[in-house]
Parts: C-alpha cells; sequence; structure tokens
C-alpha cells in the first residue's frame, strides 16, 4: 500500500499540531463536532434541491462513542461523506489561505495564536493522538474510504465496505506522560463536559452513551445500565434569550465559529420585528485578521433560515467596509431552497442588509460616545477600511461614514474625530488643516507645520489612505480640508503679504536663475516668509500634493504623476542674504548652493534625490572653500 504524502504546508502545522504546547487542547473535540455539523448541514441543504439524495431530518446526528482499554474516541455523523478524490483535497492539503499565511509570518511559531487564527480544524486531532483513521462514505457514490494516519509520514487510501452516508473519525489517543495526561479525555464526565462546554448549541442531536442507574424492578436494589442519551441542548445561541447568556458563551461560540482565538471587542445579540424580521448575533473582533487587508479575506455573515443553514458567508449582508463585523443571521423571510444565485437579488435579503448596516453605524457611534477607550482599539484594528469606505466609489458612501473617521491631532497627537476638531476650531478659522507624513513626530518637524501648529489645530495624517480620504470628503460641515504644505496656504497679514510680494518682484531675477539650474524641476522659487526658523520647504500647487505622488508612484502600475512643486526659502533666514550676495558675485557658486537647497527640501519631504553623490560632492565643496 503506497504512503501518500501530505503537502509540505500541511505537513507544518501538523508538525505543530503533534508537537503542540498549546494548553487548550480539548478543542480538538469542537472541532471535530464542527465539521460533523457542516457535514450534515451541506447533506442537508443538498437534498432540499436534489430530489434524488433522500434525508430524513430527524435522524440526522453525531455520535461520540469512546474506549478506554483501546484508547480510543470515536466521531461519527451521517453527513456528506467524502469521495477519495475529497479525502485527498481536504485532507491532504490544509486549507490554501491558512498554508500561505504560515510561510509567510509563522515560521518559528509554536503558540495560540498560530493555532488559533487559521481554523486548523481536523489537523487539530493530532493533539491528541497518535494516529487518526476516518472512514468516509459520500452520498454521491457507493464507495467507500478509509484515510489513515500517524501524523508527518503521511497518510494512506484504501477502500472499505462501509454502507452507510457519512464519517466516522477514530482517534488512537496518545499515551500518557509525566506532563500531559490525554486518558482525561477518556471518560463519560470529561467529554460530556467539553461537549457542553463548546458544542451546546449544534443543531442536530450529539449522542453519547452514558451510564444511568434505576431502582430494580421488585427490589430496592439499584443497578446501572447505559442508555444514549442526547448531550446538547441543541438550542442555537442566537435563540436563547439574551437574559441567560452568559459572556463566556457569546465568546465560545465566536472563538468555534469565526478562528479567531482571542474575545470579541464587542457582540451585538437583536431580534428585528415588523416589515421584516430576523435575528443578529454580530460581532464586531478586537484585531485585525491576518489576511483582512488582502484580497484573500471574505466578508459575509453566516445565513441561516428557519434554522437550515444556507451560506456560510453571505457577502450581500455586509457593505464591504463593515467587512469586518462577523456574525449569523436567522431569518424566517427567505424561501428555505433559495438558490445561491438567486439570494443576491433577493429584496427581502436586502431589506435585511439594510437594517444591519444601519445597526452596525449605531452600535459604533455609540460605542465612540461611550467607551472612547475601546473604539480607539476598535479604529486601531478597523479604521483604515471605514477610510478605504469613504473614498471608494467615488465617495458614495463618505456621509455615512464621515462621523467614524479620526485622525490624529497636532493638539496632543491623540486620535480627534472630525466633529471633535470642529468644535475646538478658532474665531476666523476657515479652514481644517492638516499634513502628512510617515510618522506623528516627523510630521511634527515639518517647517510648513510649525508655521501653523502656533495658530491653529492640525490632523496628522500618517496612513496613505488619509489624504485621498479627507480629498473625497471635501470638507466638513462647510470647512474645507488644506494641507499645510500647499502652496496656497498663507496665514500672514495684509502687511506681510505686501511685504513678501515685493521683495519677490525685487529678486525676480534671481529667482528665475535659480529655478533654471534646477532644470525646471519645480515650478516655481520664491521667498517666504511664513518659515518661522526653518530655512526651505517644498510645497506643493495645485491638486497633486507631494504625499500624494510617493503613495501613486508607489503602486505597482505604470502610472505615475508628479506633484507640482514650489521651493520656498526664508526670507528671514541668513540664506537669504547670502543668495542676494552671491547672485551678483559668484554665479557659479550660486548653483551650487541652490541645489542644495533644493535637495534639502526633498530630504525634508521624505522624497528620493536622484543624485546623492552630486549633493555630497557639492557639501563638500562648499566646506573645503569655507
Ligand atoms: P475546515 O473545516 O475549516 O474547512 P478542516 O481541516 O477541519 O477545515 O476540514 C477540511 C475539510 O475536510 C472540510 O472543509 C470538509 O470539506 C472536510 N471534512 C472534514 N470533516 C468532515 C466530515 N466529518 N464529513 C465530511 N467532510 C469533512
Amino acid at each position: 500500500m503506497k504512503k501518500r504524502q501530505f503537502k509540505t504546508e500541511s505537513k507544518r502545522v501538523l508538525d505543530l499540531m503533534i508537537n503542540s504546547i498549546y494548553t487548550n487542547r480539548e478543542i480538538f473535540l469542537r472541532e471535530l463536532i464542527s465539521n460533523a455539523s457542516d457535514a450534515i448541514d451541506k447533506l442537508y441543504y443538498i437534498s432540499l434541491t436534489d430530489k434524488t439524495v433522500k434525508v430524513n431530518k430527524e435522524d440526522l446526528k453525531i455520535r461520540i462513542d469512546f474506549d478506554k482499554d483501546k484508547r480510543e474516541i470515536t466521531i461519527s455523523d451521517n453527513g456528506c461523506g467524502m469521495t477519495e478524490e475529497e479525502l485527498e483535497n481536504n485532507l491532504g492539503i490544509i486549507a490554501e489561505s491558512g498554508s500561505l499565511h504560515f510561510k509567510e509570518e509563522n515560521k518559528d511559531q509554536n503558540d495560540v495564536n498560530v493555532i488559533g487564527q487559521f481554523g486548523v480544524g481536523f489537523y487539530s486531532a493530532f493533539m491528541v493522538s497518535r494516529k487518526v483513521r476516518v472512514e468516509t462514505k459520500s452520498y454521491k457514490e457507493d464507495k467507500a474510504f478509509v484515510w489513515e494516519s500517524e501524523g508527518i509520514d503521511g497518510y494512506t487510501i484504501t477502500n472499505s465496505d462501509r454502507k452507510e452516508t457519512g464519517t466516522s473519525i477514530t482517534l488512537y489517543l496518545k499515551e500518557d506522560t509525566d506532563d500531559d495526561n490525554y486518558s482525561d479525555f477518556l471518560t463519560e464526565y470529561k467529554l460530556r463536559s467539553i461537549i457542553k462546554k463548546y458544542s451546546d448549541y449544534i443543531r442536530y442531536p450529539i449522542i453519547m452513551e452514558v451510564e444511568n442507574s434505576r431502582k430494580k424492578e421488585d427490589s430496592d436494589e439499584y443497578e446501572t445500565y447505559k442508555e444514549l442519551t442526547t448531550i446538547n441542548s441543541m438550542i442555537p445561541l442566537w435563540k436563547k434569550d439574551k437574559k441567560e447568556i452568559k459572556n463566556d458563551e457569546y465568546n465560545n461560540f465566536y472563538n468555534d465559529q469565526f478562528f479567531d482565538y482571542s474575545e470579541p471587542l464587542k457582540v451585538l445579540h437583536f431580534n428585528m420585528e415588523g416589515s421584516i424580521n430576523y435575528t443578529a448575533l454580530l460581532y464586531i473582533p478586537s484585531h485585525a485578521p491576518y489576511n483582512f487587508y488582502t484580497k484573500e479575506y471574505e466578508k459575509g455573515l453566516k445565513l441561516y433560515t428557519n434554522g437550515v443553514l444556507i451560506m456560510d458567508k453571505c457577502s450581500d449582508l455586509l457593505p464591504d467596509y463593515f467587512s469586518f463585523v462577523r456574525g449569523v443571521i436567522d431569518t424566517e423571510d427567505l424561501p428555505l431552497n433559495i438558490s445561491r444565485e438567486t439570494l443576491q437579488d433577493d429584496k427581502n435579503l436586502k431589506a435585511i442588509a439594510k437594517s444591519i448596516e444601519s445597526k452596525i453605524k449605531k452600535e459604533l457611534l455609540a460605542l465612540l460616545k461611550d467607551d472612547r477607550e475601546k473604539y480607539e482599539e476598535f479604529y486601531k484594528a478597523f479604521g483604515m477600511q471605514l477610510k478605504f469606505g469613504i473614498y471608494n466609489d467615488y465617495g458614495m458612501h463618505k456621509d455615512q461614514l464621515i462621523d467614524l473617521v479620526m485622525f490624529a491631532s497636532s493638539e496632543n497627537k491623540k486620535l480627534t474625530t472630525l466633529e471633535e476638531y470642529k468644535s475646538r476650531m478658532k474665531e476666523g478659522q476657515g479652514e481644517i488643516y492638516y499634513a502628512c507624513g510617515e510618522t506623528l513626530d516627523k510630521i511634527d518637524l515639518l517647517p510648513q507645520v510649525a508655521a501653523v501648529k502656533d495658530k491653529f489645530e492640525i490632523l496628522y495624517l500618517t496612513e496613505y489612505v488619509d489624504e485621498f480620504t479627507l480629498k473625497t470628503l471635501g470638507e466638513y460641515d462647510g470647512k474645507k480640508f488644506v494641507n499645510v504644505s500647499s502652496e496656497k496656504i498663507d496665514l500672514s497679514s495684509e502687511e506681510e503679504k505686501k511685504e513678501i510680494e515685493k521683495v519677490n518682484t525685487d529678486n525676480k531675477e534671481l529667482l528665475t536663475f535659480m529655478k533654471e539650474v534646477l532644470d525646471n524641476a519645480v515650478v516655481n522659487v520664491k521667498f517666504t516668509n511664513k518659515l518661522k526658523d526653518h530655512p526651505v520647504c517644498l510645497t506643493s500647487e495645485g491638486d497633486v500634493s507631494v504625499e500624494m505622488e510617493k503613495v501613486i508612484n508607489a503602486m505597482p502600475t505604470d502610472e505615475k504623476i508628479t506633484a507640482k512643486t514650489v521651493l520656498e526659502i526664508n526670507k528671514n533666514h541668513k540664506i537669504y542674504d547670502k543668495l542676494v550676495d552671491l547672485y551678483s558675485n559668484d554665479k557659479d557658486e550660486l548653483k551650487k548652493y541652490t541645489k542644495i537647497i533644493y535637495y534639502e527640501a526633498r530630504l525634508i519631504e521624505g522624497l528620493p534625490i536622484d543624485n546623492p553623490t552630486e549633493m555630497s560632492n557639492l557639501m563638500c565643496d562648499i566646506m573645503a572653500n569655507k
């Protein structure tokens, strides 16, 4: 019999499972029960549309058996089963997304996060087993198979004479060691309590043979006997009375269903009644899943209708900007046998989506108002998604999101909402100022910022979507957003303006000379009086800012843009007199100075320099001649 090999990534995950130091090993049972329940869901769903597949709803169940002496636990279901090919694809290869993540980020980790984050499901069996045996028959055919593996070495697939559709998974438990006790799992009490703890809401009976005692007939003595008993209450969590649900139950359900082993940030559990009826159990995660900001992430809510799982990730229920929300929707307002294709156009589904959206928005606003710290935690994880939401679709949803976004402020470097900023605006402040840069500290040091900061509060934008977001918004409550690096910005008095205009006119020839030296790399060179102590800065004219140039040019497309930059030189700095002097006495030297000044201005803006060697040569030249 040929041994088949696991794919490389699967091997690594398996290795992780086998040698796991994860203390919460009992979750293996939850994972296998959850798979069993999914398999039954699938078969039942298929039977609704495919008349050749016959299922009796009452017969659907999951069974747990154990044998203390043989050290075996068996989890059986009468779900859809697997064909040979499915066995190979489902159990031989770990889910794509998980493997990619594993490759990229977790080369040497062996901890909860890794196990938690990608829902290794089936492989968790290897945390407690030295060998795993899967016997299965698919509803699609009469052939049955056995998949067996003792771990890393690979697995075998052989034929089986099993007749019933479904799957039985047998775990051969590891031997106990000084540190690890596996025998615990071979007791009725332990298995029962794990099932109650994690799988109580599973909607199919989880049955197990349990020991009971009864009074003997015609005698006072008691005898023990075994009886198949349903362990779980089968009431889905979302159908239970809110008042009766403990926090732990909400969290366990979340952990189990959404592969996130940390606590959710917020739970929303509500019933909607009226023109549209549904129950929702929604979660806002406390952190972004590893693949959240990639194409791999799939948004969506689990959709049940009348207790039947219709879709695992119904994406139409959530707008993109709330894609981080996980959860379950249960409704009676959709037909049971609705096909996944027609679902999209269903009027009721659209109404539910709309209602969910407004509920989420309301809850987020409430969080912002009542629990600022939590909101900021949320915002750190998902704020980027809200900002994308504003500028995507040409700003179509900006009104929906404008009150939810925050930016850092020059006031205290903390996050502020636009409403808060506006409430602090000074008399006569007609605009909302912002500045862009890599970090808050770097922005704080920009010459243009120093010029404005003393008078007005500035929003500090560090994320590449930030400026695009503000550009899409255009204004907040009638106040325009203005980049402090825009050439237009001028907070000086009329008198000061006149004065500087004269300086620029008087030095027209000098400035033209400098611009030519720079070979028109800038659209203008001018003197300014807005720079406090800083000698130079680079500003931009028109719609494209220096920051936008950086962002767009960093994108992997052919489209490149250039901001129209203006080199501004501080009239009140000693360099002014030097330049004027050089123009009259030493034009060659002025050329060198001009280039250095321009290079400096680029450096301050975080822009690359085409020819650093030239810059260094020029500087050394000047130093040597001093
Ligand atoms: P996940 O459940 O997250 O997809 P698993 O590793 O737990 O990942 O399972 C991999 C796949 O194996 C499942 O998606 C399913 O197709 C199949 N599978 C696992 N257990 C069963 C089962 N009891 N019956 C039918 N198919 C199963």
